[in-house]
């Protein structure tokens, strides 16, 4: 969708006469990408309809740059699209307070995401100095508290639930009964979902509804499922009345056209959107971002963000870098940082032009290479790792301990050192002057 809109825009920047020809062309072109990624066809019929309006050029004075009036008009109406809509009465700005326990219930298909997403937003907010528990309420599916703690413990959030207790409801009410008793700023309540939109779901939910009596309650909607999101999100809609989606899987090859309905047909926001498996692979959601992003705009936003909220810890090193120091440890520390930032390809797709040219690069390869150097450096005793790599010049047979222990060969074990050495260098250099006493200088 976002290579043929963005295509139909570019060509529309290259043609000499912007005129009205023009713009019925590229708008044509939009419209039929729209419906191909299961928009809505009247939604797409307004849209139109409203970019016409908004493009009319002869209100417009002869110097008025037509170009930039279409780019723009389509751009705030694919924003309108998925704006979050919120209305006088702040429904959709749902935002956890820390003064008190916010309970937030997740709802969806199985599938859908709503395990992971949990953890996800529990971890997002925990980063954000929440007090965050997590609550299994999905008794329904054998394997499921096991998946929830497992992705907990990962991320060291607090959690709730039974393997003896096969009422949902009880499970729930206790769970966050416990946690608001001590005091928790955030609780999240996961429940199970059916593989269809079945009855006795939409009664449980109902009922756990009830228990918890959520301050939000979240749908998690799949990206991929297409056309079928719009009645799914309607049913969900009138049996939990949700107040914002999390939409899933957005790092695949889905067709977002399908979330656009479900916001148009419920009139409810998406707040956050999932962009991989990992924990950490979930971000807030922004009109302009994602629309920025449809149309191949970059999201240089996104990115500053991201990096800004990982809480890299950068304390010690710079400390060893300005005395020209540089340890193994600090290598180790500087590649988890990178690693936590996430796959390369990700962050690339929010530079403005760096996601074609990612594409071209074996970007596993060197997620693995990476993986390999970890597991060396995890293998190393605490003394080896704050050496500068020398003390294993003088103990040979620590290198063929390391590659043993770490899975991985000699031939490894040395090229990490000697990464670390030319960064050693490369530091003493740097911070040596640095380190340097300052020459006083006198004006006269
Ligand atoms: P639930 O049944 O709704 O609880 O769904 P789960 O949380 O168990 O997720 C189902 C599958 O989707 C799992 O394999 C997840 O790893 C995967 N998944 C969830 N969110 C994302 C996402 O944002 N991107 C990708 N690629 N996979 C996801
Ligand atoms: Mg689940």
């Amino acid at each position: 969708l976002g290579r043929r809109i963005n295509s139909a825009m570019s060509e529309l920047t290259r043609s000499n006469v912007v005129d009205e020809k023009a713009i019925d062309n590229m708008l044509k072109e939009i419209c039929t990408a729209l419906l191909e990624s299961d928009v809505n066809v009247k939604l797409v019929a307004t849209l139109r309809n409203n970019i016409k309006k908004k493009i009319n050029f002869k209100d417009q004075g002869p110097n008025v740059n037509r170009r930039r009036l279409a780019q723009k008009a389509i751009f705030d109406e694919l924003c309108a699209l998925v704006d979050p809509h919120i209305n006088e009465k702040g429904e959709g700005a749902f935002k956890p307070r820390k003064d008190r326990s916010n309970v937030i219930m997740f709802v969806g298909l199985q599938g859908a995401g709503k395990t992971t997403s949990c953890t996800k937003l529990a971890l997002w907010y925990q980063r954000r100095g929440f007090k965050v528990g997590l609550v299994c309420a999905d008794t329904f599916r054998a394997g499921a508290f096991d998946q929830l703690k497992q992705n907990a413990t990962k991320a060291k959030i607090p959690y709730y639930g039974s393997y003896t207790e096969t009422d949902p409801v009880v499970v729930a009410a206790e769970g966050v009964a416990r946690f608001k008793q001590e005091k928790f700023n955030l609780i999240i309540v996961d429940t199970s979902g059916r593989h269809r939109q079945e009855s006795e779901l939409f009664a449980e939910m109902v009922q756990i509804s009830e228990a918890v009596k959520p301050d939000q309650t979240i749908m998690v909607l799949d990206a991929s499922i297409g056309q079928a999101a719009e009645s799914q999100s309607k049913a969900f809609k009138e049996s939990s009345n949700f107040g914002a989606i999390i939409l899933t899987k957005m790092d695949g090859h889905a067709k977002g056209g399908g979330a656009i309905s479900a916001v148009a047909a419920t009139n409810t926001p998406i707040v956050f959107i999932g962009t991989g498996e990992h924990i950490h692979d979930i971000e807030p959601f922004t009109p302009d971002q994602f629309v920025s992003k449809l149309l191949g705009m970059g999201d240089m936003r996104g990115l500053v963000d991201h990096v800004k909220h990982l809480n890299l810890d950068q304390k010690e090193t710079m400390k060893h870098i300005e005395q020209g120091i540089f340890t193994v440890r600090d290598l180790r520390d500087q590649m988890s940082n990178i690693m936590k930032m996430g796959p390369l390809s990700k962050m690339a797709g929010m530079i403005p032009g760096m996601g074609q040219l990612m594409g071209q690069i074996g970007e596993e390869e060197s997620d693995n290479r990476f993986k390999r150097m970890m597991y060396i450096m995890d293998s190393m005793t605490e003394k080896e790792l704050d050496s500068d790599g020398k003390i294993f010049v003088s103990e040979p047979t620590r290198v063929t301990r390391v590659a043993k222990g770490s899975g991985t060969s000699v031939i490894e074990v040395e090229q990490l050192l000697s990464q670390q050495r030319t960064m050693a260098r490369m530091v003493k250099q740097v911070g040596g002057k640095k380190a340097r006493p300052k020459i006083k200088r006198l004006r006269a």
